[in-house]
């Protein structure tokens, strides 16, 4: 496995690797959830990319960028594992040399949700996703479902730009009681990492009354927001059942949906999400 900083090295390495070539963009701090990525794309690709790589740009001023978990040894070893065959870790300074101005910004599917909560985030991501692609030139990219909206703006950027890449998003991997594996869930204390499953049992409620016959949004909503206020410890800022493409909020009856919300647990933020009434979950 070839480690490079430089876009220098990166070239270098990645003239090398048959196609095709699949790239799995993380923060690091790697968990069950990345690694399905990457072996996901060993399954499916000639050579394997992972970055690792915190991404200032998609943090708010009040977010958690300097604490954000970092364990670099733990995730080569990891990424070893898988068979991956190159991992560049660029520095802050390479992303955005002195003089950096130039953004990339989905206008409109990134004002609900996340992005209506988190301002700039997603500029940040699509950004830095765009220089991923160019520099690292992958046939495939892989993203997690875990992050809905995120897979939704890359796909309609990459649409949008003409990226040559197959965008592939993979199922959400999950702890053994239901809490989506987040290099996020490291800040839970053990009484908020119990209080955390609370999301998952809301989400798995309204997707148990959509099959059971309960199509209307707002019903679906209500019934997310009380399983929610039970546990003490949470803290809901939002909650939606949207169209999974478009991401605009739902009324009335639909035949399918996207489950989202965004829970505060103490201080950490949690997110997660299910989609109902869909043939195939998630894909291509
Ligand atoms: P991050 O390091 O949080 O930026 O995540 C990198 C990629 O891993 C993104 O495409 C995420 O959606 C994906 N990911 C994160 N957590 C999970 C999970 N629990 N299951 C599946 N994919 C995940």
């Amino acid at each position: 496995m070839q480690v490079v900083s430089t876009l220098e090295e990166l070239q270098s390495s990645r003239g090398s690797l048959p196609s095709p070539f699949g790239i799995v963009p993380t923060m690091g701090y790697l968990h069950e959830g990345h690694l399905s990525l990457a072996r996901r794309a060993r399954q499916e690709c000639a050579s394997v990319g992972v970055s690792i790589f915190v991404n200032p740009a998609q943090f708010g001023p009040q977010e958690d960028l300097d604490a954000y978990p970092r364990d670099i040894d733990r995730d080569l070893g990891q990424l070893e594992a898988e068979g991956v065959d190159l991992v560049w870790m660029p520095t802050v300074e390479v992303m955005y040399s002195p003089g950096f101005q130039t953004w990339v910004d989905v206008e409109e599917i990134t004002q609900v949700l996340e992005g209506a909560r988190r301002p700039g985030h997603f500029r940040g991501v699509t950004t830095v996703v765009s220089k991923l692609f160019n520099a690292m030139q992958p046939d495939r990219a892989y993203f997690g479902q875990k992050d809905a909206q995120q897979a939704a703006v890359i796909r309609r950027m990459v649409a949008d730009l003409n990226f040559p890449i197959e965008i592939i998003v993979c199922p959400i991997v999950r702890e053994a009681d239901g809490l989506a594996m987040s290099s996020r869930n490291s800040y839970l204390a053990p009484a908020q990492r119990t209080a955390a499953t609370v999301l998952h049992r809301a989400l798995t409620a309204a997707a148990g009354a959509y099959e059971g016959g309960q199509r209307d949004a707002e019903e679906l909503r209500s019934l997310m927001i009380e399983i929610l206020s039970i546990e003490p410890l949470a803290r809901v800022q939002y909650v939606s059942v949207a169209d999974p493409e478009t991401l605009h909020e739902l009324s009335g009856s639909n035949e399918r949906a996207l489950l989202s919300m965004a829970v505060f647990v103490g201080k950490t933020r949690l997110i997660d999400n299910m989609l109902v009434g869909m043939v195939e979950s998630v894909d291509r």
